[in-house]
């Protein structure tokens, strides 16, 4: 079971679990007011986060969602409080609201080649057999931007889209150089192939890396990044984009000039990134 993480007097997380795709849950403690990031893949979830943060004897005012896939938004009904979202997410819960999540209307979906077989799977395994899903609308949308003042912590929202979700927000704690990116760094997953594109990477890239950021959280990270850790990803996002530009997606020719710029064999990672350019690359 996941444990909650403190990582300042002001920050919480709990951690994700790969089995069944939890992704980290946040919460910002200002002197006043408390922001929930993200509401979990299902009620239980919800619940055990909620629960662990009221033995800390927190008690949350707002929930804001990164995005809208299905793993930040089903323990909504369990977090009674308003819920922010970008209006963009606001819509595509107002989708989500109409399907059902048995298993043939999953498997159906999954044919249908518009619901991600790993994504059914972890629906499956994390909801049992109770697969009644309640998502209430989100109370405010914002388009932009959006800052809250939680007493003596600010929680910048900005819209950054990406190539893993066009709604996707970030939440920057500027008192504390807390980042959470929730999934928008990840590749686009909802493709026959999973990809990046050069375009919607550089956009993004360019709008996160203003952040001066000591903590980075990644929705599906098991441990936040470290500023070199983080600057390393960008990096990483901005070179392959550059040389998959060059070698008009090679993906010989862009792992060659990658291995020799860094001047060492390609990690897991690289390899993995240089693919996801490869497959996003359309000429
Ligand atoms: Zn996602």
């Amino acid at each position: 079971m996941q444990q909650l993480q403190q990582i300042s007097n002001r920050i919480f997380y709990l951690p994700p679990y790969q089995e069944t795709d939890r992704p980290v849950l946040g919460a910002i403690v200002g002197d006043k007011k408390t922001v929930l990031i993200d509401s979990g893949n299902s009620s239980s979830h919800a619940k055990l986060f909620l629960s662990q943060l009221e033995e800390r004897h927190i008690k949350a005012d707002w929930l804001v969602l990164t995005h809208w896939h299905w793993d930040h938004v089903f323990g909504m009904r369990e977090m009674q409080m308003p819920i922010i979202s970008h209006a963009m997410t606001y819509q595509e819960i107002k989708q989500l609201q109409q399907l059902s999540w048995e298993d043939n209307a999953l498997d159906q979906r999954v044919e249908a080649g518009i619901e991600i077989p790993f994504c059914a799977d972890a629906i499956k395994a994390e909801l049992g057999n109770d697969r009644t899903i309640l998502l209430p609308d989100p109370d405010i949308a914002f388009e932009g931007g959006m800052k809250l003042h939680l007493g003596g912590l600010t929680c910048v929202m900005e819209h950054v889209g990406g190539d893993h979700s066009s709604d996707s927000i970030i939440i920057y704690i500027p008192e504390e150089k807390v980042l959470f990116l929730g999934d928008c760094l990840y590749a686009n997953l909802y493709a026959e192939k999973w990809n990046y594109t050069i375009e919607t990477a550089r956009q993004l890239v360019e709008k996160i890396e203003k952040y001066d950021a000591e903590t980075v959280f990644l929705s599906h990270h098991e441990a936040p990044l470290n500023k070199t850790e983080f600057e390393s990803f960008i990096q990483l996002l901005k070179n392959t984009a550059e040389l998959t530009e060059k070698h008009k997606g090679n993906d010989e020719a862009i792992a060659e000039e990658l291995s020799k710029q860094l001047q060492r064999e390609l990690n897991e990672l690289e390899i993995e990134t240089v693919g996801f350019f490869v497959n996003g690359y359309s000429g």
